[in-house]
């Protein structure tokens, strides 16, 4: 065995990975695509149908303004070039939860074309602060869909022997965003994901909510060996539900792609389905005898004209996004990138910050607090940053009390503790607390400064030997006796008053 996984290994060295993702977003549109049927999520079944979304013989289909400015809001935020007429187009193929019999999207004229994310590859945004390292992935189509019907296996009486259709999902407006297969590694489609949804979630055009299925993603990968310029054969991963689940199917499916060449095999272009379970992923149909969808365009829908001053308008509502905001907020509060990377995590903590950091007198050290005391101690409760009981304005409160000399960095971290072992916000533990100050209380930070002084005669003598340096030494004792609760700035000042 040992063998075989050594020169599975090496082998591994000798194949890059090629990987193009395809996304279906669910837009945040009150109505369907083609009909005014509620998209309410977790109605009971079949609830929320029409002859239109039911496909009933005879039934129009009239496009939904909003679901057009939606997805070109997302296009736009994806830097996409916007095609003035696009079309709409039947793809036809047969499935129980697609009424019709097709499904209308856009084919050989889609919405939107040429756009791309940048993807941070430097690998600090969760490690060690780096320089952000920007690589391009291109978005090779933004075109709008409508969504299919869902087959329900569980959760009904006669599941056991039976499958049922839910059609309110039919006809929901959805954007597929295809990459261009630019992702090298399973890191990186983590990232383009990421970055994705956070653009989107920003255009707030849809909630990206992955458990409801506002948020699809199917990955293609294939491997090639290192320096060839053609394209292996590829698979397809559908269906995964996290983004971390689609970095894992990836790294199993390059793995096995690369076993399977490696053995002499071929790999077949395929649709594959992930076990999240067993971290494998499972061939589901070949794609060898190709889909036929024998698309053609939609007879029931005009060409969507958006036009220069329609796209204008559109643009008028775009928000600042994740990207630009982070270099904003880096030249505004002097933060690193790492600090605007945590702090733009999500939108709602951004604003926090921003509307703290304007307030404290030192933006910077409001910023510093979240990387040092608070991110910590978020992670060691298992909280993701909204629960955290301290707000931002708590820590730009906290921020400015340091600032200003009255509590130590000591005091602090004992203040920050009391907030997560109480659940109350700073202010409120502050209160609770009396509002204590950190001593300048010159007579007994003397005392313990003679103190010190008597115990550590050798430090004294190298002192005053001309070593300034072990100053540091005297001020750590006195705050570390002091319970951190002296002023640093007047220890050091005495320390260099008394060792003269
Ligand atoms: P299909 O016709 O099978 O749907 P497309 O050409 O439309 O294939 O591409 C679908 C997705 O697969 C795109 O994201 C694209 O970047 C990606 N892709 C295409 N060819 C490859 C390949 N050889 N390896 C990995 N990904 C690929
Ligand atoms: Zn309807
Ligand atoms: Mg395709």
């Amino acid at each position: 065995m040992a063998t075989s996984v050594e020169s599975s290994v090496s082998a591994r060295e000798k194949y890059e990975p090629v990987i193009g993702l395809e996304v279906h977003v669910q837009l945040l549109t009150a109505t369907k695509i083609f009909c005014s049927c509620s998209t309410h999520f977790g109605d009971p079944p079949n609830m929320n149908v029409c002859p239109v979304c039911l496909g009933l013989p005879g039934a129009l289909p009239v496009l939904n303004r909003k679901a057009v400015e939606f997805a070109t809001l997302a296009a736009m935020a994806l830097s996409c070039e916007i095609r003035e007429t696009s079309i709409f187009a039947r793809k036809n193929y047969f499935y129980p939860d697609l009424p019709k019999g097709y499904q209308i999207s856009q084919y050989d004229k889609p919405l939107a074309e040429h756009g791309f994310i940048e993807i941070d590859v430097s690998g600090g945004r969760t490690g060690t602060p780096a320089a952000p390292q920007f690589k391009r992935i291109g978005i090779t189509r933004v075109h709008l869909e409508e969504d299919a019907g869902k087959s329900l296996h569980e959760g009904f009486a006669g599941a056991t022997d039976t499958t049922a259709i839910d059609l309110n999902r039919s006809g929901v407006p959805l954007i597929e965003i295809v990459s261009e297969p630019d992702i090298a590694s399973p890191e990186e489609a983590y990232e383009y994901l990421t970055r994705l949804k956070e653009i989107i979630l920003y255009t707030g055009v849809s909630d990206c909510n992955m458990e409801e299925g506002s948020l699809r993603c199917d990955a293609n990968v294939s491997v090639r060996p290192r320096g060839e310029k053609k394209f292996g054969t590829k698979t397809e991963v559908k269906n995964v539900n996290s983004f971390r689940f689609i970095r894992e199917a990836l790294e199993y499916e390059i793995d096995r792609q690369i076993d399977v060449i490696e053995s002499g095999g071929k790999i077949t272009q395929e649709t594959r389905l992930y076990n999240s379970v067993e971290g494998k992923t499972y061939g589901m149909r070949s794609k060898e005898q190709a889909h036929d969808y024998r698309y053609f365009p939609e007879p029931d829908l005009l060409p969507l004209v958006v036009d220069e001053k329609w796209r204008a308008e559109i643009r008028l509502t775009m928000p600042e996004l994740p990207e630009g905001r982070r270099k904003r907020m880096m030249a505004d509060y002097g933060i690193t990138a790492q600090d605007a990377h945590v702090l733009t995590l999500t939108k709602s903590l951004a604003e926090q910050f921003e509307s703290a950091a304007k307030v404290a007198k030192n933006p910077k050290r409001v910023a510093n607090l979240v990387q040092s005391e608070l991110m910590g101690r978020l992670k060691a409760r298992g909280l993701e940053i909204e629960q955290s009981p301290i707000s931002m304005k708590g820590l730009a409160e906290a921020a400015d009390l340091v600032d200003s000399g009255a509590i130590s960095g000591k005091m602090l971290k004992d203040l920050f503790d009391l907030c997560f072992e109480r659940g109350k916000d700073f202010s409120e533990v502050y209160e609770e607390q009396g509002r204590p100050a950190q001593s300048r209380d010159t007579s007994a930070i003397e005392k313990i400064l003679d103190q010190v002084i008597a115990a550590n005669p050798k430090q004294v003598e190298q002192y005053r030997a001309g070593k300034k340096t072990v100053a540091a030494f005297f001020v750590g004792q006195v705050m570390k006796l002091s319970k951190g609760q002296a002023n640093p700035q007047l220890v050091n000042e005495l320390v260099a008053k008394k060792l003269a």
